[in-house]
């Protein structure tokens, strides 16, 4: 009888028992291989975050809506605003552009550095802005201009005389260009605009009105930061500036009373506010009085001292945030209660989810009902909210 020739094996010796065996094996292999990152996609699509990402608090309103995928890296716009403690540090990414806005103070500047170059392994910045000289602003800076490199520094135009400051002055060396801000100045990051809405003439009284106030926009998204500028600064910015309405505003002076004045954030209308701010900080910050105004403004509150690290994507339509802790904004507005957003009802127990609450993949698919409704609605049905996930 005449032999077959084995396929697989493509060897030209004819088929025996060794080879069928053979042959059955790598069947086998490749069928395993092949269930098994089946299920490995299929459990990194549905059960989010990615390792890397912290715990997922989602808030929606006209720009959002996001489906539940949490690899932001797809997202070709995002802002960090980094748990430093008393200080600030935010860091934004178009596509694999990087750039950041003052590094923290000095107690994290090893968190900062090791997240910038290590956990998400940044080459280089475009551009590092420093606000204004205090030590809570640039200390984190020196750090990353001595493990990342820098593309321009972007400083304000005035001089200190603290140690922070020289040793400040020092590590700019390792930047390739520095330049002093000037207002009206526009720099590109990617598709980005990065516009500088204020930079200091030298004259204002408080330090903190010394900081260099900038708007960052990306498609229809814009955010405004603000260093520590308090109400001189603001003052001069309402009058001034043409545009000032924008999404996010991340809130000058870790929230102190002296910044944040009603008619510059009613300028602004910001959907969304981050605080950064020290737990229990000797400075009472934030202030009853900015978190009032920025409720009184509708604005969804963030805050470093109880969220962590807080990262806001944009996909050039829709954002969605991200907190490394999921505790609730200390301060919640009334239009919350009727805002309309995605949860997931549990019909049977007669509680609503976040839609990413881990309990949701416990509930049974006759109970599960995916709807869009406010909380005041649910809650008027008989629904009440799971205290996990606290929506
Ligand atoms: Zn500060
Ligand atoms: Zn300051």
């Amino acid at each position: 009888m005449k032999k077959m020739d084995c396929i697989l094996c493509k060897f030209r010796e004819s088929m025996n028992k060794r080879c069928i065996f053979a042959c059955i094996m790598i069947f086998f292999v490749v069928m395993i291989a092949g269930c098994y990152s089946y299920t490995a996609k299929y459990k990194t699509d549905y059960k989010k975050p990615a390792p890397s990402n912290p715990v997922v608090t989602k808030q929606n309103d006209k720009k959002q809506e996001k489906s539940e995928s949490h690899s932001f890296a797809k997202y070709p716009f995002e802002i960090t605003m980094l748990d430093v403690g008393q200080g600030l540090c935010v860091l934004i990414r178009e596509n694999d552009e990087y750039m950041v806005y003052d590094g923290g103070g000095g107690d994290s500047s090893r968190r900062v550095v090791s997240i910038v170059s290590g956990a998400k392994n940044i080459k280089s910045l475009r551009y590092m802005f420093a606000s204004h000289y205090d030590q809570d602003h640039i200390s984190g800076l020196i750090g990353l201009l001595n493990r990342v490199t820098v593309g321009m520094a972007i400083i304000p135009g005035y001089q200190e005389k603290t140690k922070t400051y020289f040793s400040f002055k020092r590590a700019l060396e390792k930047a390739r260009s520095v330049v002093y801000a000037n207002s009206g100045q526009r720099y590109k990051l990617g598709n980005a605009n990065i516009d500088i809405l204020y930079a200091t003439n030298g004259k204002e009284e408080k330090e903190n009105d010394r900081s260099t106030v900038i708007k960052v926009s990306y498609g229809n998204f814009s955010c405004i930061i603000t260093g520590d500028a308090e109400a001189e600064t603001e003052a001069k910015l309402v009058k001034d500036s043409a545009n000032l309405s924008c999404d996010l505003y991340i809130v000058g002076h870790h929230g102190s009373s002296t910044s944040s004045t009603p008619d510059f954030v009613a300028a602004m209308k910001p959907k969304l506010a981050f605080i950064s701010v020290g737990k229990d900080n000797k400075f009472g910050h934030p202030s009853k009085k900015t978190l009032k105004t920025l409720e009184n403004n509708s604005t969804k509150i963030y805050r470093s001292d109880t969220q962590g690290d807080i990262v806001l994507a944009y996909d050039g339509k829709e954002y969605s945030i991200i907190t490394a802790k999921n505790e609730a904004p200390l301060v919640k507005s009334a239009a919350d209660e009727n805002l309309e957003q995605d949860y997931v009802l549990n019909t049977k127990r007669m509680k609503y989810h976040r839609k990413n609450c881990k309990n949701v993949v416990t509930i049974s698919d006759k109970n599960r009902k995916l709807v869009h409704s406010s909380k005041k609605a649910l809650e008027n049905e008989g629904y009440s909210p799971c205290g996990y996930c606290q929506p």
